[in-house]
């Protein structure tokens, strides 16, 4: 369940209302300000190799350690999404990535920290290629594995948003 955990206020610690309006957006008791919650953005790239198997990666960390996603991940501060992409896949599995066209987007949540709560995402996928490097397993990943449509199993995936996207690029193959 989507909800953040915030106690004070950023701009001057004040303490937090919720009560006010029902969207995780409390405003401060203090000095009024709001303090407005978004779904965080997120990309994920769906890398394929030349015969179609496309590249999942085992996460090694919480949530859903042990579990498949594809390589992707948060955007920074005023990152421009494609960039990040790029970004993200590097840190992941070390190769370099041209990106193809967009599948779709989807909204999800994500649980971080427990202290803070759960987070909204809103999760854009691109199609990717590789152009450079041997994927290999880094930061916060356990295994890289290529993956025909029939041997990728739903209930292995890490999160709905994944699921979501491989059915809709499979279904434009
Ligand atoms: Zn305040």
């Amino acid at each position: 369940m989507i909800s953040v955990n915030y106690k004070f206020c950023p701009v001057c610690a004040g303490d937090l209302d919720f009560s006010k309006f029902g969207d995780n957006s409390p405003i401060c008791l203090k000095c009024g300000f709001k303090f407005y919650q978004n779904s965080r953005p997120t990309v994920g790239a769906i890398i394929t190799d030349d015969s179609r198997k496309v590249l999942l990666l085992k996460r090694a960390k919480n949530p859903s350690i042990g579990m498949l996603q594809n390589p992707g991940g948060f955007l920074m501060f005023g990152e421009d999404p494609k960039d990040g992409l790029i970004r993200e896949v590097e840190e992941e599995v070390g190769v370099r990535v041209s990106i193809g066209k967009f599948i779709g987007m989807y909204t999800d949540e994500y649980l971080d920290d427990e202290r803070a709560g759960t987070y909204a995402t809103l999760n854009l996928f691109f199609e990717a290629k590789i152009v450079s490097g041997k994927p290999r397993a880094l930061d916060e990943t356990d295994e890289v594995s290529w993956f025909s449509k029939d041997e990728i199993k739903l209930e292995e995936l890490a999160f709905e948003n994944t699921k979501q996207a491989l059915k809709d690029f499979f279904a434009n193959q």
